[in-house]
């Protein structure tokens, strides 16, 4: 990808989250403490100014640098699992990679969030659309894009009726169940951004 186009990217992935910073901390005021939307608002503009020097850099190396912005600047428990993830992705992805590839970083990254938050799917956290996704990216490469968006957005959806075990929405129990988690959300947000982008 063209360092401009790569930018371009950036900024339209970095410009959603933005975009619905009140609607991730109305969902982190309801079974957390309302934190997630100014943390990952915040994560998101650092990255939106580092983005030209980002985009000139080999794909591993960027996606690196955005992981370390991330974990600096995000804070809160979804700073290090985001930052985790990012640069995960930089560690394992060659400079230009192929769809298997992809997958098998995907993969990795997912391992590493999974160990990092000593958490897994099931638990109303981010993992609930990044596992779904991983799956939808292992089932073949047919309107993958469009898949991998509404499998992410049906994903966010199901943690509503899920019971929090992980993070500080578990401290609510049972009262956790029927909200979205905020993790989940600003995770659909990220990955719908990057698809609608990489579809047009
Ligand atoms: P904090 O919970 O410290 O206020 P944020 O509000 O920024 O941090 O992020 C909350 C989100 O982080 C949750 O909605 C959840 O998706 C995710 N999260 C929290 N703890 C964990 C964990 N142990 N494993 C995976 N995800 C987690
Ligand atoms: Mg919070």
């Amino acid at each position: 990808m063209e360092p401009q186009t790569f930018k371009a990217l950036l900024l339209a992935v970095a410009q959603t989250v933005i975009a619905h910073a009140d609607e991730l901390t109305a969902l982190d005021q309801a079974i957390g403490d309302g934190d997630h939307g100014l943390n990952m608002k915040r994560g998101f503009e650092h990255v939106a100014e580092l983005a030209d020097g980002i985009s000139q850099q080999p794909l591993p190396q960027a996606l690196t640098e955005i992981g370390k912005t991330l974990v600096m600047t995000v804070g809160g428990a979804s700073g290090p699992l985001y930052g985790t993830f990012f640069m995960t992705l930089g560690k394992e992805l060659p400079v230009a990679p192929t769809l298997i590839d992809i997958r098998n970083a995907f993969n990795a990254a997912v391992s590493a969030v999974e160990r990092r938050g000593k958490s897994s799917a099931g638990q109303k956290t981010l993992l609930d659309v990044l596992v779904p996704v991983q799956k939808e990216l292992a089932a073949g490469t047919g309107g993958l894009l469009d898949r991998v968006k509404s499998r992410a957005a049906s994903a966010a959806d199901a943690t509503i009726p899920m019971l929090a075990v992980r993070g500080r929405a578990s401290f609510l129990g049972e009262r956790s169940i029927g909200h979205m988690d905020p993790g989940a959300r600003s995770s659909a947000l990220v990955i719908s951004a990057l698809c609608d982008f990489l579809g047009d």
